[in-house]
């Protein structure tokens, strides 16, 4: 089921159909702006984002969406007070985002502690890594012979949704459960990765297998 189901009130373009599924615009959440997404959180690319569910993976059609959440239904968090579906997924993504995706790890804005000799290496650090590691995994519903999955490299059968990571290289899928940390083994929030040795990891975990973190003010790196 997809977690996020269209609510009520949040609907505007009532007349339209979706362009790219053709299903009736009243059953697409909006995206909720004051959220941000990871995208924009992480100045990767342009807002391409899944209009049914602001959180989904962009690209999929409504049905898809669906496969896409129920394929993640054996790691459904489990929120405060016993709380579940949408209501944990929402609780989650929240945490999940500062865990994963630390501000001070994106731009020297937010970091307090970084001092004028040293803004010119956390810059080529955060430039490095958004060349080279930093990127958005890519779900699709996976047609053909059954692949193995990078990372439990059991079958993933034709049919179901998989999440491919180019900067793993092209043949890189994954189970959507599969789509985890290296480090931490949480999910990744909106299916940010960085790359490095062939596997994937948080924002947070790739700089720390590269630098010391500063337990006092979570600040990364240090030089
Ligand atoms: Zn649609
Ligand atoms: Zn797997
Ligand atoms: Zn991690
Ligand atoms: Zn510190």
């Amino acid at each position: 089921m997809n977690p996020y189901p269209s609510q009520q009130g949040t609907i505007y373009h009532i007349t339209k159909t979706c362009k790219s599924c053709g299903c009736d615009r009243l059953k697409h959440s909006v995206y909720h702006e004051e959220l941000g997404s990871v995208r924009d959180r992480l100045g990767l690319r342009e807002s391409k984002i899944n209009h049914h569910s602001y959180d989904s993976p962009p690209g999929l059609t409504a049905k898809q969406t669906e496969l896409y959440w129920s394929s993640l239904a054996e790691r459904a968090p489990t929120g405060l007070g016993g709380a579940t579906g949408a209501a944990a997924w929402r609780a989650w993504r929240t945490r999940a985002l500062a865990s994963q995706l630390p501000k001070q790890d994106l731009s020297l804005a937010h970091c307090r502690h970084i001092d004028e000799n040293h803004r010119k290496q956390y810059e080529d650090f955060v430039a490095a890594r958004n060349e080279i590691a930093l990127d958005i995994g890519v779900a699709s519903q996976y047609h053909g012979a059954s692949v193995d999955c990078a990372g439990c490299n059991k079958p993933i059968r034709s049919g179901s949704i998989t999440v491919q990571a180019p900067r793993i290289g092209e043949e890189a899928y994954f189970h959507p459960t599969c789509f985890s940390c290296a480090e931490c083994d949480e999910l990744l929030v909106e299916l940010a990765y960085c790359a490095l040795d062939g596997r994937l990891y948080c924002v947070r975990h790739y700089a720390e297998r590269l630098k010391p973190r500063c337990h006092a003010c979570d600040e990364v790196p240090i030089f």
